[in-house]
């Protein structure tokens, strides 16, 4: 499985480039199926093109556009292939077999059915899948899998086609240890495993869908990250390596193995949530039910008085004006008191093994935020990561305090002032990802609710 993303496929040249080293695995011998993103800019200028168009379009509508970037990208590459003499063969999402639930926008798989790949493969052609893409199971109607979402295509079709390995062509050539464009001297890791890609990915590493990661481990594929334009190897994520028995026991690792700084999240507040058993359960059930990914969910203990709680919750920041809506929707049956939001606010982790087995490492985060005057919101803490919340302001000196405390950057100083490049990808589902002014974003200034 070989996967180019948008960024390797941006001109003539990365198509080529793409189809070259289609064409030398083939020769190597190897079946290959390749999935392919969307040239460059090219969903967020259809994304553009749609707003110009209508400030709303019908989810399914867009989806049906949206679809179309990846389209180009896969029958440019069967052109280029073409002429390398190999027999490539074009597939939307849904004709490989890709068969999602109905949520357009952020669909889900739910069942993958590559049959027609198969006989692909073994009539000796180069089938070359439209990523990011899927059709519901009932209507055939076409779905998008959420922004970054050719990742979770490559994953799910290596995965039921029983590839030896995912490869991932992209524009970095590995996962480093924090973001290179911030720590200068971050280091490419070799090898890691599934899980603590997992945590990096949640902390905002980019380089990986979440969902594919997760989707990767649960299947058990290896992914191999690298650069579409050096032949060097990338780093290697392998599934269930923290078990591997060649590996000295996970305590004689180096506990802490990542810093990570995410700004695109918001707090929404809701006030007064009655202390009876169900309420916490029909709070989650009415924003599960829109689709937003509650990322951390904070419960003060019950007013003995009043019997009521507030729960504060952390979602990403462009979802955050949709769960507002639907809990507003939702007070009268739930009967909480009010909501509030609290605008943007950052999560500064540092990622790693053993860390609830690791007190001192908590400790010594806590105080080095502390010494550093940062005002943590709330805190959390995995057998993998720690993380706390803080103000969106503070959040980069947050994670250079973090990295000088814990070794990860020697060189923190030389900091290039974080020239905060806008990411490209707008973050729908909930898979966090490094980098600040994310497009599209809202920042409401904190209103209080009623
Ligand atoms: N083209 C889609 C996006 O930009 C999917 C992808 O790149 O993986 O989100
Ligand atoms: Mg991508």
């Amino acid at each position: 499985m070989q996967k180019f993303g948008g960024s390797s496929l941006a001109d003539p040249s990365g198509i080529l480039r793409a189809a070259q080293r289609i064409a030398k695995t083939r020769e190597n011998g190897y079946q290959v199926v390749a999935v392919v993103s969307a040239m460059g800019d090219t969903t967020d200028e259809l994304y553009d093109l749609a707003a110009d168009v209508s400030p709303r379009p019908r989810p399914s509508d867009l989806d049906a556009l949206l679809s179309t970037g990846e389209l180009v990208s896969s029958a440019l590459l069967a052109i280029a292939l073409a002429d390398l003499g190999q027999a490539p063969v074009t597939f939307t999402g849904s004709m490989a077999g890709l068969i999602t639930d109905d949520v357009h926008g952020k669909a889900q798989i739910t069942d993958v059915r590559p049959d027609r790949i198969r006989t692909c493969l073994a009539r000796g052609e180069v089938p070359i899948v439209a990523g990011f893409q899927g059709r519901t199971k009932k209507g055939k109607k076409i779905t998008t899998l959420g922004r970054g979402g050719s990742d979770l295509t490559a994953v799910a079709l290596a995965a039921a086609l029983g590839a030896g390995i995912c490869e991932i062509y992209t524009d970095v050539d590995g996962v480093y240890t924090a973001d290179p464009r911030i720590v200068p001297r971050a280091r490419k890791i070799g090898v890691l495993s599934s899980e603590v890609m997992l945590e990096f990915a949640a902390s905002g590493c980019k380089v990986l869908h979440l969902r594919c990661v997760e989707y990767a481990r649960r299947f058990g594929i290896p992914i191999h990250v690298r650069s579409s334009f050096v032949p060097e190897l990338g780093t290697l994520i392998l599934p269930g390596l923290d078990r591997h028995p060649f590996r000295k026991p996970v305590k004689e690792q180096p506990v802490v193995t990542g810093v990570g700084g995410v700004n695109s999240a918001a707090k929404v507040i809701v006030i007064g949530v009655p202390d009876t058993p169900d309420s916490m359960a029909r709070l989650f059930q009415v924003l599960s039910h829109s689709g937003v990914n509650v990322q951390t969910i904070v419960q003060n203990a019950a007013d003995s008085g009043s019997r009521r709680s507030d729960v504060a919750l952390i979602v990403p920041a462009t979802q955050a004006a949709p769960a507002l809506a639907v809990l507003d929707a939702a007070q009268g049956t739930i009967g909480f008191q009010g909501l509030q939001h609290d605008g943007e606010v950052g999560r500064v982790s540092i990622t790693g093994v053993g860390m609830r087995s690791s007190p001192d490492v908590f400790c010594t985060f806590l105080w080095t935020l502390s010494e550093a005057g940062i005002d943590l919101d709330l805190v959390e803490i995995s057998e993998t990561y720690v993380a706390a919340i803080t103000r969106s302001e503070r959040l980069e000196d947050a994670e250079r305090a973090v990295r000088l405390a814990f070794g990860v950057a020697r060189a923190a100083e030389e900091t290039a002032r974080s020239r905060s490049r806008p990411d490209k990808h707008l973050d729908v589902d909930g898979d966090v990802r490094w980098g600040h002014g994310l497009r599209g974003l809202t920042a409401s200034p904190a209103s209080r609710g009623r």
